[in-house]
């Protein structure tokens, strides 16, 4: 078994052997080069303690940041790199991290902390790959299962539950039976964890190449972390435009939805009011009034409780706000919706009709996606020439009414916003010359 490992950790080990202290890559490094994937960083552990790194590797690289846990960060012809001394970890007493680490010789010790065996293997070109605990073979069967006992595993640290789940849906493996079966039962030790921490590992999962397998297995999971995604679960939509369960249904726009974080949110959350909202009319169909508006402000408060950054909670719930609206497709309703929520919010939303779309009855999608199409067709027309409909792109601005001698700034105000509503609304057009003069006629 030979592992392509770059020349610069290469040399590192190199080093660090050559001065009598063993060393190797590992981790999720070894774990990718099995699987064919180019690792985006390589770890590298060893039996040195921290000074010793510092001392082999030349101090002046070292970026000194989690020196206590045994972690030296290294700066290695440019690049970064995380070496970390073999170590044990103490006792866990609140599901998180060890009350202390204890920095160990054995390579095998080192490996038996790590969360699943397929990130507990390690490799050098000398002693070839190191898999204790039938990484490899996890990896062949495609499964995610822990190192040792998957309770006491998740006791110890509880965000690995959610490693899990973003392991799974990121590889498109299976959780394997017990470790799945620990992971449901120490599902609730996830309100032990730090918020920033979950959203971390949450985003993932919801981005992850294969997320709809484990999102549709796993909303128990969720439901700890976001509890208002358990009354989405099995709610029958009774209605001709859904084949899905209200969760059925969000699983599938999420994963149609574009990649990142923002429209995966979106997409997670768009339908979060549906249980509130439902009603069934005379005829028994259902129905869900209101559940964009309401949504929008049940995800902000679900984004502030996981500390999300201000700019994506506002984004995502302008997406969540506006995704069920559907205008005549025609100029001016384009314009209108362009003037209130900006370019950038309108191509988003468009792909998240488009994804919203897809996780509906597909006897509609092509009717659906058709009228999604023409929006957008009428939207590249209206802003062919950079137009966002806004104050700031009327071809005119204040100081031009400044020069008509028109000085109160109460009016300057009003006659640029009647303006901007008839360019929208398209009875003039956004015209310097033409503005001009319907400025003054409006003085
Ligand atoms: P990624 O490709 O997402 O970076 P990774 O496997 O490198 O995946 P990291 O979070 O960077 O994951 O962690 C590096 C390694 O440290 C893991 O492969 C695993 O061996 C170990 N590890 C990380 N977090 C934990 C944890 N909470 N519990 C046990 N071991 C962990
Ligand atoms: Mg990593």
């Amino acid at each position: 078994m030979k592992i392509a490992v770059p020349e610069n950790v290469n040399r590192m080990i190199g080093q660090l052997e050559a001065a009598g202290y063993p060393a190797y890559a590992v981790g999720g490094c070894i774990r990718d080069s099995l699987m064919g994937i180019t690792p985006h960083d390589w770890d590298i552990c060893t039996a040195a303690v921290p000074e010793k790194v510092l001392e082999i590797l030349g101090k002046h690289n070292v970026i000194e940041s989690g020196l206590k846990h045994g972690t030296v960060t290294v700066k290695y012809s440019g690049e970064l790199y995380e070496i970390t001394t073999f170590r044990t970890d103490g006792e866990y007493l609140d599901n998180r991290r060890p009350e202390s680490v204890t920095f160990v010789r054995s390579l095998k010790e080192d490996l038996k902390r790590r969360d699943f065996t397929v990130n507990a293997m390690a490799y050098n070109e000398a002693k070839g790959l190191c898999d204790y605990f039938g990484g490899k073979e996890d990896i062949r069967n495609k499964l995610i299962r822990c190192v040792g006992d998957p309770d006491k595993r998740f006791n110890e640290d509880a965000l690995r539950i959610l490693r899990a789940l973003r392991f799974a849906a990121r590889f498109g493996f299976e959780i394997e039976e017990q470790t799945a079966f620990s992971v449901r039962k120490n599902a609730h030790l996830l309100c032990n964890i730090s918020a920033e921490r979950i959203a971390s590992e949450l985003l993932q999962i919801i981005d992850g190449e294969y997320a709809e397998a484990v999102l549709l297995s796993y909303s128990d999971v969720l439901g700890i972390i976001i509890p208002e995604i358990l009354s989405m679960v099995g709610l029958n939509q009774r209605n001709p435009h859904h084949i899905y369960d209200v969760w059925g249904h969000t699983v599938k726009v999420i994963v149609n939805a574009p990649h990142g974080k923002m429209m995966r949110l979106a997409a997670l959350l768009h339908d979060i009011a549906k249980p509130e909202c439902f009603f069934t009319d005379e005829k028994g169909t259902g129905h869900f009034h209101g559940h964009p508006e309401m949504g929008a402000e049940m995800a902000e408060a679900i984004m502030r409780r996981l500390k999300l950054d201000n700019k994506t909670i506002e984004s995502v719930s302008i997406l969540i706000r506006y995704h069920d609206l559907r205008p005549q497709a025609n100029g001016k309703n384009v314009r209108r919706m362009i003037s209130k929520i900006g370019c950038e919010a309108f191509e988003n939303l468009m792909e998240l009709k488009r994804a919203d779309a897809r996780g509906q009855n597909p006897d509609k999608l092509a009717e659906k996606l058709a009228y999604i199409h023409s929006l957008e067709e009428i939207y590249k027309e209206v802003t062919a020439d950079g137009d966002e409909f806004n104050l700031k792109s009327l071809k005119i601005n204040g100081n031009d009414l400044i020069q008509m001698g028109i000085t109160e700034g109460k009016q300057i105000g009003k006659i640029l916003n009647q303006l901007l509503s008839e360019v929208i609304d398209g009875t003039i057009e956004n015209d310097r010359e033409i503005l001009l003069l319907k400025a003054k006629q409006l003085v």
